[in-house]
């Protein structure tokens, strides 16, 4: 029997993580490795919105049923436009139902960073194929070259630019803004997605009548709120807040943070792949971000399994990677940033096309199916025969 296929990862935030688990899974032996030591991969406090595309990858590797208890999930996503106080609200009925499971798919989940990379590095730790180099600096090459180099050094990616690869983008007016807050008036489970002239606003369950918010504002704007004492901000976010939401404490210090929009002008070179943040970027809007990120490495896990069996030359992944992500990530970038541009406003003109659009959206369930259905997962790859409401993301 030939020796398995060796793969370096570079960098252990959650796309790298995973990326060394999928690899691993598919029959490699990796290397995963990043400057940061555990405690501090850990430590960062924001939460992420999970979509289908990211339980079925987790299903795939075996890990949802560790990370599920984790989640919480979300059964609605009530979608207001402030300016034209108007809104719908997405239900389980509006995307696609696995028809093997009895039960109702929920729309997402939302899950804190914290617990859910300790379960991922607990787990890469366990894994027999896999060799962490944490809190160090890489040393130099293993005995044998790796056959495939994963490179998931987020957005500043170094191996991005050693290998010479621009990339194209912007960063927008806008900042968004983190934090923890007590909220009252939501229905359990219930995710909320505002179109403010500011900027978008999305409130997100985290259980126990906690909720993350991911506030989008002019940089100013940020930087005032980010200042005020916690009964002051609370004020500035009741001001904000729809009917019938209501604002009770707030639970950690918000913060800032810049937003982009930016995507390497190659996702590959020779034998190295750019996955997660080193490769993309996007506006929080819709909570994409990660779901994006994982879905490169659904598609790395799929043909480094091919290569494991044979289907497929190792030296072949690295372009193949890059073909197939294309579609999904120019669609998602366009797709959000359509939705900040369009909403970030009190145009006149743009108003009306806003109110259509969502009276739409309202009316047509097969719209909503098919825009909840790009929104969780992504751009199906169509194939002769397959439902669109059957397909997964590629
Ligand atoms: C301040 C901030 C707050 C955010 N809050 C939210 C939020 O609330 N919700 C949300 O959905 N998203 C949020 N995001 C976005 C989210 O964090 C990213 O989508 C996600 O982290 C992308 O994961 P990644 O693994 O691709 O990149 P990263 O998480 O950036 O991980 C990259 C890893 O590579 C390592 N690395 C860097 N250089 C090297 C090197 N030379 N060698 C080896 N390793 C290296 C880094 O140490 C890091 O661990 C936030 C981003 C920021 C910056």
């Amino acid at each position: 029997m030939p020796p398995p296929l060796q793969a370096r990862v570079i960098g252990a935030g959650p796309t790298g993580s995973l990326a060394a688990l999928a690899l691993a899974d598919a029959g490699w032996t990796v290397s995963l490795e990043d400057p940061l030591r555990p405690d501090q991969l850990t430590a960062r406090r924001r939460a992420y919105a999970f979509t289908q595309s990211s339980r079925r990858l987790l299903e795939n590797l075996g890990l949802w049923e560790g990370v599920e208890p984790l989640l919480v999930p979300f059964h609605s996503l009530r979608l207001l436009d402030a300016a034209l106080q108007r809104g719908l609200t997405f239900l389980p009925d509006d995307l696609p139902q696995p028809s093997t499971s009895g039960s109702v798919a929920p729309i997402g989940w939302i899950g804190r960073h914290a617990p859910l990379m300790e379960h991922l590095l607990e787990t890469l730790v366990r894994h027999p194929a896999i060799t962490l180099q944490l809190g160090e600096t890489a040393s130099s090459a293993a005995s044998t070259p790796p056959q495939l180099v994963v490179a998931a050094d987020g957005p500043a990616s170094a191996t991005r630019t050693a290998l010479g690869i621009g990339s194209w983008g912007w960063d927008y007016r806008q900042q968004c803004l983190t934090a923890e807050v007590e909220l009252r008036g939501s229905e359990p489970n219930q995710a909320w997605e505002l179109l403010r002239p500011e900027g978008p606003f999305a409130v997100l369950p985290l259980g126990n009548g906690l909720t993350q918010l991911v506030w989008s504002a002019p940089a100013s704007r940020c930087r005032q709120l980010e200042s005020l004492p916690p009964a002051a901000f609370l004020d500035s976010l009741m001001a904000v807040l729809p009917d019938p939401l209501e604002a009770d404490a707030l639970r950690e210090q918000p913060r800032s943070f810049p937003v982009g929009l930016r995507l390497a002008r190659r996702l590959s070179s020779g034998k190295t792949v750019l996955v997660g943040e080193s490769a993309h970027r996007c506006h929080p809007v819709g909570g994409q971000g990660l779901n994006l990120c994982w879905r490169d490495v659904a598609v790395l896990h799929r043909l480094a399994s091919m290569a494991a069996t044979g289907s497929m030359a190792p030296h072949r992944i690295a372009a193949a990677y890059g073909r197939r992500r294309w579609p999904d990530l120019v669609l998602v970038l366009v797709a959000t940033d359509l939705l900040v541009r369009l909403h970030s406003n009190r145009h006149p003109l743009l108003l009306p096309l806003r109110r259509s659009a969502l009276a739409l959206l309202a009316a047509a369930r097969p719209l909503r199916r098919l825009v909840l259905g790009v929104m969780t997962d992504g751009l199906p790859r169509l194939r002769p025969g397959r439902s669109l409401a059957s397909l997964a993301p590629w």
